[in-house]
């Protein structure tokens, strides 16, 4: 389960995020990359929250799909 203490800082602002476990496959950056990028550090970040139902519905499926749960959406 994520962990929004963890968060990573470079997340845009809301409730979306991807915290510190992060791995970096590339998974959620690939399937939804409008949401999520690879940072110059290896990590995936939100690079802009979801602003439709159908992001909302990629982002929900690429936090089902990263194999650590490094995807939350309870963030602030
Ligand atoms: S799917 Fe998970 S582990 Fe892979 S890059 Fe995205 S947040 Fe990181």
């Amino acid at each position: 389960m994520s962990d929004k203490s963890s968060r990573l800082p470079e997340n845009a602002r809301g409730a979306w995020y991807v915290d510190s476990n992060c791995i970096g496959c590339g998974l959620c950056s690939a399937s939804a990359p409008d949401i999520f990028e690879l940072s110059d550090g290896g990590q995936a970040i939100v690079r802009r929250q979801p602003a439709s139902p159908d992001e909302t519905d990629l982002a929900t499926q690429a936090l089902n799909d990263c194999p650590v749960q490094s995807i939350g959406n309870d963030g602030e």
